[in-house]
């Protein structure tokens, strides 16, 4: 028998080729690689592209390539789908995705929504903090648990309980999520028949042995969905560590618009060395901006030098 020493670290990076990598998905990539290679563990490149209007395979090969000219590596995963736990892109997924959902399904858990879009906009209910409409529960079925069929052409919503989530996030501490007051029944299938995120991460993340996990702070609260499904499918939920949200010279969140912090722009005015030395001053892992490459700095990581605001400011 093993001991919780000996259990290997597994990390990921989880990015949607829906554009160009920028410094916010860099400075994800190079904590979340510091601190499996610092463990001397595992790291996954898993592709999420769960998304067919939005997801390019183009992009997915920038990322690789962007990923190699940091100087990042991965142990599994990617485009070539090496390693034992493949296919790595979500859109190859499917029968996993669909096998987890039979589960939710006989838990009586799961009932069929008919709502649009302009339902779940022009609806009282009360919104969650970050805006998000709680859904009214308007399709549910008056006696819970259900093991109804659902026709197809609904969306498929989780039933879930009035009861806080409580989690440990590595950077930001204690978390306590009321699921139904605070985030509401969610989806796990569209009436498409795409794919949500927070089933399919889960699904992921679990089948892949994933134990850590960090990615931004737009997703902590969502943490709490997924530890609900996580019990529900009878798995071990990973550690969460969130990371500041990389914001631009005027303090708004970059995002894939941003031009001038995307890898295109900043390939061409710096080195590897120079943004990854510039992104681990900005984490705290250095006192200057000094040039170096990502294995330099393993010695160097350590969790409780990261910050612990909502947000950091891009100022190359
Ligand atoms: N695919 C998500 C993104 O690119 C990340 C999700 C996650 O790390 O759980 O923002």
């Amino acid at each position: 028998m093993g001991n919780a020493s000996d259990i290997i670290k597994v990390g990921r990076f989880a990015p949607s080729p829906s554009g160009r990598m920028h410094a916010g998905n860099v400075f994800t990539a190079l904590i979340s690689w510091l601190s499996v290679r610092k463990a001397g563990g595992r790291w996954i490149l898993r592709i999420e592209d769960l998304d067919p209007q939005r997801s390019r395979q183009e992009y997915a090969r920038l990322i690789e390539d962007d990923l190699h000219w940091l100087g990042l590596d991965w142990d599994e995963g990617g485009l070539s789908d090496a390693g034992a736990h493949g296919p790595y892109s979500q859109s190859e997924r499917g029968e996993l995705y669909e096998a987890a959902l039979s589960r939710l399904m006989a838990t009586g858990r799961v009932y069929g929504c008919g709502c649009t879009r302009a339902d779940l906009r022009d609806t009282e209910a009360p919104h969650a903090s970050d805006g998000r409409v709680i859904y009214s529960r308007k399709c549910k079925p008056e006696v819970m648990p259900c093991y109804e069929p659902v026709a197809s052409g609904k969306s498929l919503r989780l039933w879930v309980d009035d009861e806080s989530v409580t989690y440990v996030d590595g950077l930001y501490g204690e978390r306590c999520v009321n699921l139904a007051r605070e985030c509401g029944d969610f989806v796990l299938r569209r009436a498409d028949g795409a794919w949500s995120y927070q089933l399919a991460v889960v699904v992921d993340d679990a089948l892949m042995g994933v134990n850590e996990v960090v990615r931004g702070n737009d997703l902590l609260d969502s943490a709490a969905q997924q530890i609900y499904l996580y019990r529900l499918l009878g798995y071990e939920p990973p550690r969460w560590m969130h990371l500041p949200l990389v914001c631009n010279g005027q303090g708004v969140r970059l995002s894939k618009r941003d031009g001038a912090a995307d890898m295109g722009a900043l390939r061409a005015r710096m080195t590897a060395r120079e943004l990854v030395g510039y992104l681990a001053y900005m984490g705290g892992l250095l006192p200057e901006p000094i040039a170096c490459e990502p294995r330099e700095l393993i010695g160097e990581f350590d969790v409780s030098r990261l910050p612990r605001t909502r947000s950091i400011r891009l100022t190359i």
